[in-house]
């Protein structure tokens, strides 16, 4: 079987072990002579893995009562729309611009009619090498939104700004369950599961009950009121997707939950930025107090040896190293699944190309 380190943004790699269990229970789930995908979402088999996802998320992120868990489809993405379509009540947003994430949801809160969106912060002057601060906000808008791990980037606030008397909303999508946070900073939290939850087609949302409320002629599928009321399953959810993030859930509890995995996650990101500060070669391009832990980028300052570099790599079985478009370079995703000795084997194979690179105008001259 081949074997390689997937250090891909999303759809990102999964504990081999959860696949295995996958595996093994495909063809006959609990008994039932048929796979998940194959059960009913009314069936009480599949009632008790959704009740069981959710319960595992609720403990490993311990989230008050007081805050809805909904499985949702649509990515993180449709989340921009449905953000500010039931939590705009006011018609006067904030958002951080911190990245082309952040961009994008800001540009889809401005499609929603007689919306005021209020960009009160932005890095975009400093490339988005770092992440910008967050001012004061005052009271009469409705929410704050922010980007909590910027993907493309490589940015992170590791720490949330508290004390806003308005619900802070964020987009957690790549750094979810890999970083402590305290969901009660939060009015509401999104994330796309195909970056540290699960396979994609499953979108995380949870929400402080408060803020979910009628809003008049909104589609029933973009009403978090009729999701929550439904107990996700208004229209059939992505049972598959779920059973696959319960199964994470489990997995990550079993390793000690999330204090644990962010340790790891430490570990992971600081071998591979303390490389990238002493090497030669390559270069970390993002501010020291922003760096994120799960999504790396890098580059040697050369697009021709950035490209030769990924595909040495590719060849050398570490694969989509390669960085977003719009960045260049090449960008190490390491989320809970990637494994520690990944990182390790990425150094050594960065350090045998340096030394080959730089040995490369001798040969040459030979
Ligand atoms: C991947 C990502 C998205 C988009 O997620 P989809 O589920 O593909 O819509 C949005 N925000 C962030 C921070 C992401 O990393």
């Amino acid at each position: 079987m081949k074997k390689v380190y997937n250090f891909s943004a999303g759809p990102a790699v999964l504990p081999s072990s959860v696949l295995k269990k996958v595996q093994d229970e495909m063809l006959d789930y609990a008994d039932s002579g048929m796979s998940v995908m194959e059960l009913s979402h009314r069936s009480s088999l599949f009632q008790a893995i959704i009740d069981d996802a959710e319960c595992l998320l609720r403990e490993l992120m311990s989230i008050p009562d007081h805050y809805s868990v909904l499985f949702l489809q649509g990515g993180a993405s449709l989340q921009f729309s449905m953000i500010p379509m039931n939590l705009a009540q006011n018609k006067k947003v904030a958002y951080v611009n911190s990245g082309s994430w952040s961009e994008k949801a800001i540009e889809e809160a401005l499609k929603i009619p007689d919306l005021t969106v209020d960009v009160i912060a932005s890095s975009q002057q400093d490339q988005f090498k770092k992440v910008p601060t967050i001012p004061a906000v005052t009271a009469d808008y409705d929410y704050l939104h922010i980007t909590t791990n910027n993907t493309i980037e490589g940015t992170t606030y590791f720490e949330v700004p508290t004390g806003i008397e308005i619900p802070v909303i964020a987009d957690m999508s790549s750094n979810i369950l890999s970083s402590e946070y305290d969901v009660s900073d939060f009015g509401l939290i999104y994330a796309g599961a195909q970056k540290n939850i699960g396979p994609a087609g499953l979108t995380v949302v949870i929400i402080r009950k408060d803020l979910i409320r009628l809003v008049d002629n909104l589609p029933a599928m973009l009403d978090y009121s009729v999701q929550e009321k439904n107990n996700s399953m208004y229209n059939t959810p992505p049972t598959f997707a779920i059973y696959v993030a319960k199964l994470v859930f489990e997995w990550l509890k079993e390793l000690g939950g999330v204090k644990s995995i962010e340790a790891i996650n430490r570990k992971k990101a600081q071998l591979l930025y303390d490389y990238l500060d002493q090497s030669s070669l390559f270069s970390s391009p993002v501010e020291r107090g922003s760096r994120s832990l799960t999504n790396i980028p890098f580059v040697t300052g050369d697009a021709a040896i950035d490209k030769q570099f990924v595909e040495e790599a590719e060849k050398a079985g570490f694969v989509n190293l390669k960085g977003h478009r719009s960045v260049g370079g090449m960008r190490a995703s390491l989320y809970n699944a990637f494994p520690i000795e990944g990182v390790t084997a990425l150094i050594e194979f960065m350090d045998t190309f340096t030394k080959k690179t730089e040995e490369a105008p001798l040969h040459v001259s030979n």
